[in-house]
Formats: structure tokens, C-alpha cells, sequence
């Protein structure tokens, strides 16, 4: 059999990129205070930023769009796409949202409130954002292994099960609004959460009368690590897999950005008949009928087809063995990156890459600009931009990590795109000795990373 992955789809409908040169994209980055969030798309050769509501559509899905029922109340769209979540899920409610944090929302708002805690491998950013601002708190209890860049630990994702046991004992049971498992776990790295952890998880919170709520944003890519790293589960399905996982739940919440193949939408399920009364009126409230919620009938549609397309073989393998194509070469070239390489994205540790760069000129946003002057390639910066606070003094407390994340968009890069971006690597490679970074000029109250400006600290 051939080695060679191919990716498992012909391209019928194409998106030109504008191409510019290294002198204009000095300029662009220039204009855009050197946030690469304030470039304009079409100033980016390969878009790396996000892997949210970024995928292509299949032909199906497109025909799907064509098929949408409009009707208020009972569309056909919105059968199809309440039939495919709920077999999949297993889940009896099933609430359509215009996104993953509208879901979060709801149930957040109704669980939380003051005085109670939530408890995550990690919390998205959303997530806490929704929890934190019902007046609970949220608490991050990532596996140990997670902060070992070099382990090969295959469930990196994994929920720390002693420190889960010690927060319960500390705030007491009925103090716990829920404890929220992450498929991946996004902001730790993409990592898979193996099943024996979810199993452990949810045997504890039916013990102890806790809500387990599933946020499955990536609960395809979760299952293929499970199916090829997890022993006993060689002979399942990915789609055995993921159900499995979400009947140890008790809600799950979704964007449907991520693996449903969609640009927008995503969904609230839960089992429990006076909660999900309670979800929906507030889901007409907030965001709409019962039977659209957030959505148009051709997004329903598009995310009934995308979220049955995921779980297939040929797609999630050339999804996850592309990810892993970039991370293994960057890896192999010497670029530090975190290993073993997770679903949707590379990470890579610019404090490494830039040793000599101080914490406080941000070694990640200096990477960032640079693949982008080098190579019109945008990626996030996940370190001290993001994440860093400042003491009384006005002194930097830098974030944990200091990286840079290459998301990689479904089904939209071709192998040529991801070679471009390792070559792009290997040019930066050789410059390895930068002295300096950025200092930031302006920067908002909150979410700072999408709006700052930046100038830099020498001669770029
Ligand atoms: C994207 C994401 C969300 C929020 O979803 P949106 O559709 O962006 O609102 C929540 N949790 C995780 C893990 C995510 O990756």
C-alpha cells in the first residue's frame, strides 16, 4: 500500500490567494501596529490564525444549503439536523445556537451564580468568560503530563482526577455546578482526553451527584486518538467512540465551527427534561425559536451533513496525519514544538525559538510577525500577549508559555500550502539569535491580543 496521505478530496470550487512580497508585507504589518488581528485577509498568503468557522464545505453540504427550510416554526431543515445530533449524541434536547458560547451561556447562566464553582481540564476562554461572569468561579485541573513538552503521553488532554477530588472536598458537592471536560482540550494544546479518564470522571460525578457536561467542539478528532491510542477500542468506530463518550455526560456543548465542518453554529443537548425547559426559554429569549434557535434552516442543514462527514474514516485520518505532517517536520528541522503533535494545531514554543528575546519584548509576537514578514503566514500568539498581567508596579507577570499556534483550517490547505509553511520555518531557523521584540502602545482593558498595537524594540 502506498505511504503517501492524500488529502481525501478533489477541489471544485477554488479561492484565490493574493500574493505580496517580503517589502509589502513589511508595509501591511506596519499598518497593522504589528498585530497580525488587524491584517486584512487578503494581505495573508496561508491563514493559520484559526481553525474556528474556517472549513470548507463539502458538495453536499453546499447542496444542502440549496435545500434549507425557512419555516419558523418545525422545518424540515431543523428535523434532519435534531435526528443526526440526537443519534449521534444521545441526548433527548437538543437546543440550536448561533455559536459554541451561546450555548455556554445558557446552561452556564443557569447552573452558576455566586458562591459556586465550576471545574475543567481547561477552561476555554469563552467558557470562563461565561462562568466567571455569573459572579462562580472556574477551575483549570489540566493532567500533570500537560505541562511536559517532551513526554509522549498520549492523553495529554486528560482531566487531573486528585485535584478534581480535592476541590470537591474543599467547596463541598453541592457547591459544584459542574465539571466541564474539554474534547480536545483546546487551550491545552489540542490534546485528546482518553476514555478511561472520561469514565473515571463520570462514574465520580454520578457518585457525588455533579453534572457532567461534555463541550465536544472537537469530540471527532478526539476519537480517532482514542480509537488509535487507547487499547480496547482498536475495532470501534470513531462514531462508537464519540458516543460513548458523550453517554457518560450529562449536557454537552458545541460550536459546530469546529467539527461540524461549518463557518457558524452550534448547540446545547441535555437529557434532563426540566433543564432543558428551562435551557429553552431562554433560548427564545436570547437567540430564537425553539426549532432554529440561532440559526437559518441551511445552517441546520450544513451542520446535519458536516457532523456525519467528520466521523468518516478517510477524513479524520488525512485530518490528523496532516496536523501531525507539519508538527513531526518542524519537530525533526529542530523548531520546538510541543509533543506529541494534537488535532487541530501546532504549537510552538517561541521563548525556545527566541531565547534571547526577554519575556517582557513577547518572543511570540516577534515569531508571529516574523512568519508572516518571512512567509504571509498568520498565526496566534498564545503566550504573555494573550494571557499576561501586570503587577501594582506595572510590571509584567508573563503568562505560563510563551507560544505560537499554527491552526490548521479543515479541508482547506493542500500538502504544498504546509510544505510552504515548513520551508518558511526552516528560512527563520537560521535567525535564531533576535535580540529584541515588542513593546505594546496601546492596548484595551480586556482581550487585549485583538486590539493592541505594537512597535518594535529595535531595528526589525
Ligand atoms: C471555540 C470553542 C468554544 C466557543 O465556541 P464559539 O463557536 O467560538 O462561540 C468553546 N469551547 C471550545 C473548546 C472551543 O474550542
Amino acid at each position: 500500500m502506498q505511504k503517501t496521505i492524500i488529502e481525501p478530496f478533489r477541489i471544485k470550487m477554488v479561492e484565490p490567494i493574493s500574493m505580496t512580497t517580503t517589502s509589502q508585507r513589511r508595509k501591511f504589518l506596519e499598518d497593522a501596529h504589528y498585530n497580525p488581528f488587524l491584517l486584512h485577509s487578503d494581505q495573508v498568503i496561508i491563514d493559520l490564525l484559526t481553525d474556528s468557522g474556517t472549513s470548507a464545505m463539502s458538495a453536499n453540504q453546499w447542496g444542502g444549503i440549496m435545500r434549507g427550510d425557512e419555516s419558523y416554526a418545525g422545518a424540515k431543515s431543523w428535523e434532519r439536523f435534531n435526528s443526526v445530533i440526537s443519534h449521534i449524541t444521545g441526548f433527548k434536547h437538543i437546543l440550536p445556537t448561533h455559536q459554541g458560547r451561546a450555548a455556554e451561556r445558557i446552561l452556564y447562566t443557569h447552573l452558576g451564580g455566586k458562591g459556586k464553582i465550576f471545574i475543567s481540564n481547561t477552561h476555554f476562554d469563552t467558557t470562563r468568560a461565561n462562568i466567571e461572569y455569573t459572579g462562580a468561579k472556574a477551575f483549570d485541573c489540566p493532567h500533570p503530563e500537560s505541562d511536559n513538552h517532551d513526554s509522549d503521553y498520549p492523553f495529554k488532554g486528560d482531566i487531573d482526577m486528585e485535584t478534581v477530588k480535592e476541590l470537591v472536598d474543599e467547596w463541598g458537592s453541592e457547591n459544584v455546578s459542574a465539571i466541564i471536560l474539554t474534547v480536545t482540550n483546546n487551550s491545552g494544546g489540542g490534546q485528546p482526553v482518553s476514555m478511561h479518564n472520561a469514565r473515571e470522571l463520570s462514574a465520580f460525578c454520578r457518585e457525588k451527584g455533579i453534572y457532567m457536561v461534555l463541550d465536544c467542539c472537537r469530540i471527532a478528532e478526539n476519537s480517532y486518538f482514542i480509537k488509535h491510542k487507547e487499547p480496547g477500542f482498536e475495532k470501534k468506530t470513531y462514531k462508537q467512540i464519540a458516543s460513548e463518550m458523550f453517554s457518560l455526560a450529562d449536557a454537552a456543548v458545541m460550536s459546530a465551527k469546529k467539527d461540524a465542518l461549518v463557518n457558524m453554529g452550534g448547540f446545547l443537548a441535555v437529557n434532563d427534561e426540566t433543564l432543558a425547559r428551562e435551557c429553552t426559554n431562554v433560548l427564545i429569549i436570547s437567540e430564537g425559536y425553539a426549532t432554529y434557535g440561532g440559526l437559518s434552516g441551511r445552517d441546520m442543514e450544513a451542520i446535519a451533513i458536516g457532523f456525519e462527514e467528520v466521523f468518516r474514516e478517510d477524513y479524520l485520518h488525512y485530518r490528523i496525519k496532516s496536523t501531525t505532517y507539519v508538527g513531526e517536520k518542524l519537530n525533526e528541522m529542530g523548531v520546538p514544538v510541543l509533543m506529541p503533535i494534537g488535532g487541530h494545531a501546532v504549537y510552538v514554543d517561541a521563548k525556545k525559538f527566541y531565547p534571547v528575546i526577554p519575556v517582557d519584548q513577547y518572543p511570540g509576537q516577534r515569531l508571529a510577525c516574523d512568519l508572516y514578514i518571512a512567509g504571509g503566514i498568520r498565526s496566534c500568539e498564545i503566550g504573555s500577549v494573550m494571557f499576561g498581567k501586570y503587577d501594582k508596579k506595572g510590571k509584567l507577570i508573563p503568562a505560563r508559555q510563551e507560544l505560537v499556534r499554527l491552526a490548521i483550517p479543515r479541508r482547506v490547505y493542500t500538502q504544498s500550502h504546509m510544505d510552504y509553511v515548513i520551508e518558511t520555518f526552516e528560512m527563520l531557523m537560521e535567525h535564531r539569535n533576535k535580540q529584541f521584540g515588542f513593546k505594546i502602545t496601546y492596548e484595551p482593558p480586556f482581550l487585549r491580543h485583538f486590539t493592541a498595537h505594537f512597535s518594535p524594540c529595535g531595528n526589525c
